[in-house]
């Protein structure tokens, strides 16, 4: 069964997320650890995540996808911020242990003009402070577009995070269709191409989840504007070739088109539809 769900609004808590997924055919979701400009946070209610737990077994809700504030930047130039994020990144960490064997997707960062390099170890630092050996999550890098001086355009430069993080049995890749179409890589024309190559660069072991986005600009634009699924320019067979691809097609799936609930519930039902595997 195609494991897909969509990114879902966090601020009435676990359970209101649950049945948010299921509502929509979802059977799994994403949804933002804190306001996504960072910052205070509710402390986590134990009854709820109960309540959803037991939901969650109850109806085949499988394991979730939380994402950290993006403006979080561990490449950033300014020792404060680069502190601010490494002690939101890790106090998130302690709180997925609510939602044990889960995945926590990250933005690497942007390296504002101190160069690629500089960003790599300033967020491979990060990563070895906050990163623990007896954390049930693992922690994703999501590959982007390259808008700006982000880090993590190319296959190599992820690798090159993974490699220099001591405990990286704890890391794995986040892929953003949008993003990596965004970035040059051509996943329309040449999807079994860009996987071989994701392969020998950082291996498909390491691909936990994919975030399915169309994307509203052409092939290498260095935008990241997310399209509705079939009204961007990578096109809904595409996508569908991606959902049904051999090395993919047992991967969650997770919408972040600009939609509200019933519109991501036609994307998946039309993803549903269209899911061979
Ligand atoms: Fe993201
Ligand atoms: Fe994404
Ligand atoms: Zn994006």
């Amino acid at each position: 069964m195609l494991q897909i769900g969509c990114h879902l609004s966090s601020s009435k808590g676990y359970e209101a997320m649950g049945k948010a997924a299921l509502s929509i055919d979802a059977n799994t979701f994403q949804f933002f650890t804190r306001n996504p400009r960072g910052g205070k946070v509710k402390d986590i209610q134990p009854k709820d995540v109960e309540k959803y737990h037991n939901l969650a077994k109850e109806k085949g809700i499988s394991r979730l996808l939380a994402h950290a504030p993006y403006t979080l930047n561990a490449a950033a130039k300014d020792p404060s911020l680069r502190e601010f994020a490494k002690n939101t990144m890790a106090d998130d960490l302690k709180r997925m242990e609510f939602t044990p064997g889960s995945c926590y997707n990250f933005h690497p960062g942007s390296h504002v003009g101190q160069g690629a390099e500089t960003g790599i170890a300033l967020i491979s630092d990060m990563l070895n402070e906050i990163l623990t050996p007896d954390q049930s999550t693992t922690v994703l890098l999501e590959t982007m577009a390259g808008k700006g001086s982000e880090v993590g355009r190319t296959f190599e430069e992820l690798r090159e995070i993974i490699d220099r993080v001591t405990l990286n049995d704890k890391l794995g890749v986040c892929l953003d269709t949008c993003h990596v179409w965004d970035g040059g890589y051509d996943i329309a024309a040449k999807l079994d191409e860009v996987i071989t190559e994701f392969d020998r660069i950082i291996g498909l072991s390491r691909l936990k989840a994919i975030h399915l986005n169309d994307s509203m600009n052409p092939l290498g634009a260095h935008k990241d504007r997310h399209a509705k699924i079939g009204e961007g320019e990578i096109g809904l067979e595409a996508l569908v070739r991606v959902i049904n691809h051999p090395a993919l097609c047992k991967l969650p799936f997770y919408l972040e088109t600009p939609n509200e609930l019933d519109g991501y519930a036609r994307e998946i039902q039309i993803l549903r539809e269209n899911y061979r595997s």
